[in-house]
């Protein structure tokens, strides 16, 4: 099978965008049933080299389909929908944010301190469980503790994960409401003298937090205990007895000689924790410690200047990431623990795929017929997305009969 390299890039690109990029549900989602939509928002393109070319607009779907065809982006960002086109962004001085999903960003590389498997840009399915279980404490918080219902979930091409919040309120939001809302959310920004960024002020656990240990509870063993081996190192004892205070720590600390693997030291702390808990012995700001420590490996370690702002640009579906050749493609957030960054497909492979169904397919007449990325790995995160936009679109539609019906009361 064909591996990926960058100098093939060019080529690869040119062929992506002639044959592979979805234009007709990437309209239909930016474009939100108003053309407007489409037309008014920023997108951004990179090109070779390094080029950045900001404030690009189009206003039809052919004007962008031959865009990148004609210039073969390496990256593409989608930024805010403004009061006027962008690409007119010189003739006025009143240009304005009017919309903007509301976005999250989850990078591999701010769980250095916490992963011992890979690091900065580097991911394997072991540390990809991390970003598994952010997904699922955050997709959660979003639609139970907000009601937000439209929801896409997109694999970065690299290191990286993306939620873009697409309900038609939410993409009204002042940048104060977003700002709020990414404050609620981040919890680990409060690293005391000992390296602990968690803490649980009081006795009394906010629910948003419980639900989110509940969650973290389930995998932390195998995801962390076991899976980032947290305490089977001299370093990771080292580091999780600092942040302890007497006397759980000389307790811990002599149990944990005995014992050999991370599993053990880590259910001997918890036992010893519950011991010393129920004799009330623990200082006040040790008693939450297990909760702590779970929120600390394993809480989603958000990117929260990119959730704040509303002009913000963030890297658009469906790119295709010049370093690895992966493309930035939709998954399923409740199934983001099968989600295996490793055998994401490279644009290299899709076109192998192509060739090798063209190949099978004798009639002239299917081959053409197919849409091509039906015919390799992308169909699944197609499918995923069209879903998105299936529901999407009927929300609208059920909102615009509602405010058909007469006022009848
Ligand atoms: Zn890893």
């Amino acid at each position: 099978m064909a591996k990926f390299s960058t100098e093939q890039l060019p080529e690869l690109l040119s062929f992506y965008y002639k044959r592979l990029f979805p234009y007709g549900p990437y309209y239909r989602w930016l474009s939100y049933d108003n053309p407007d939509s489409f037309s008014h928002r920023e997108l951004s393109f990179t090109l070779a080299g390094d080029i950045y070319i900001r404030y690009q607009s189009f206003d039809k779907l052919e004007d962008f389909e031959q865009e990148l065809q004609r210039k073969c982006p390496e990256k593409i960002d989608i930024g805010a929908v403004y009061n006027i086109k962008p690409k007119l962004k010189r003739t006025t001085a009143n240009f304005d944010v009017v919309e903007k999903e509301l976005v999250f960003d989850i990078d591999i590389s701010d769980y250095d301190s916490v992963r011992t498997c890979c690091k900065e840009a580097n991911v394997c399915n072991n540390c990809w469980k991390l970003m598994s279980l952010a997904t699922k404490i955050l997709d959660t918080a979003l639609r139970e503790d907000f009601g937000f219902k439209h929801l896409l979930w997109v694999f970065s091409g690299r290191r990286g994960i993306h939620c873009w919040v697409c309900d038609e309120n939410v993409r009204k939001f002042q940048s104060k409401v977003r700002a709020d809302i990414a404050e609620y959310l981040q919890l680990l920004t409060r690293e005391d003298h000992t390296g602990k960024e968690a803490h649980i002020p009081t006795d009394k656990v906010h629910p948003s937090i419980k639900r989110a240990l509940n969650i973290i509870e389930k995998e932390f063993v195998p995801v962390c205990v076991v899976g980032q081996n947290m305490l089977g190192t001299v370093e990771g004892m080292k580091k999780l007895l600092f942040m302890m205070e007497e006397p759980l720590k000389s307790e811990v600390e002599s149990e944990w000689e005995k014992l050999n693997t991370s599993a053990e030291r880590w259910d001997a702390l918890k036992t010893i924790f519950n011991t010393l808990f129920a004799q009330g012995k623990l200082t006040r700001r040790s008693r939450n410690f297990i909760d702590e420590i779970m929120l600390q490996y394993a809480y989603p370690r958000l990117d929260v200047n990119v959730t704040k702002g509303s002009n913000h640009l963030l890297k658009s579906p469906f790119c295709v990431h010049p370093k690895t050749g992966k493309v930035c493609i939709p998954f399923n957030p409740s199934l983001a623990s099968q989600f295996n960054p490793d055998v994401v497909p490279t644009i290299s492979e899709l076109l192998d795929e192509i060739q090798q169904w063209d190949a099978k397919e004798n009639s002239d007449d299917t081959k053409r017929k197919v849409k091509h990325y039906k015919k390799t790995s992308m169909y699944k995160g197609m499918q995923i997305f069209e879903e998105f936009l299936r529901k999407l679109e009927a929300s609208g539609k059920e909102r615009s009969n509602n405010e058909e019906l007469p006022m009848d009361f």
